[in-house]
């Protein structure tokens, strides 16, 4: 068994499994799903925002009184500060998901990284008038250098525990039924919104949530 854990530990293909599963937290301690909920959920959404779709979102979000999570990329939000305001004004949190959102990003030494998220941090800060400290990794890869510009920047970095393929998974219906069949109390689901079906698949994962008795809100752990 020890023999077992050696070879784990040294070996570059555990490394690199170990990096696109966030939840395995060996990287960086990420909040994956929440233990004291109750019967409530989280929704975040992320590579906003998005013209058009981002909107469509919110508007679905308004009308069922649900806050959520917005990880958002720092050149978008550039782009586009009236949606950036437009999610901190209507109760949600908006979060770090780099500034480009590049292959390149999960590559780059701990100095670029770092450069990286304070950067986003700094555009999310001036456009929202907040405190930003909540992080999402791009495509969900952490490593090394990422957690160390984590913790010298103090970021609280948020997994998932129920994933939608919203992006890969072509039909909207099938997506809901993928997340329907998932979700759990405590869950952290992981959405996009930067899709046209992106207000219909939340439609109907909202709709599947009540049929359950669960409440989507933004957990208290966040604030902690
Ligand atoms: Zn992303």
């Amino acid at each position: 068994m020890i023999i077992l854990f050696i070879i784990l530990g040294i070996s570059p293909l555990f490394l690199i499994i170990a990096s696109v599963n966030i939840g395995w937290n060996f990287y960086i301690r990420s909040f994956n799903k929440s233990l004291r909920s109750g019967n409530e959920v989280m929704l975040t959404f992320d590579d906003g925002p998005h013209p058009g779709n981002t909107e469509k979102v919110l508007d679905i979000l308004a009308q069922s009184n649900t806050k959520a999570i917005f990880f958002l990329i720092g050149e978008r939000a550039i782009e586009h500060p009236e949606i950036v305001r437009r999610i901190v004004k209507e109760g949600h949190l908006a979060g770090i998901h780099s500034m480009r959102h590049t292959a390149g990003f999960t590559v780059a030494p701990a100095k670029m990284v770092t450069g990286d998220l304070d950067a986003c941090r700094k555009i999310l800060e001036d456009l929202s008038g907040e405190k930003i400290y909540l992080f999402r990794p791009p495509f969900g890869v952490t490593n090394f250098n990422i957690a160390k510009a984590v913790r010298k920047l103090n970021l609280k970095t948020i997994g998932w525990s129920v994933r939608s393929f919203d992006t890969a998974i072509k039909s909207p219906e099938k997506v809901i039924d993928r997340v329907a069949g998932r979700i759990h109390p405590g869950a952290i689901v992981l959405l996009h919104d930067r899709l046209p079906e992106s207000a219909e698949i939340l439609s109907g994962i909202l709709r599947e949530i009540k049929n359950r008795g669960l409440k989507p809100t933004i957990f208290k752990e966040i604030y902690d």
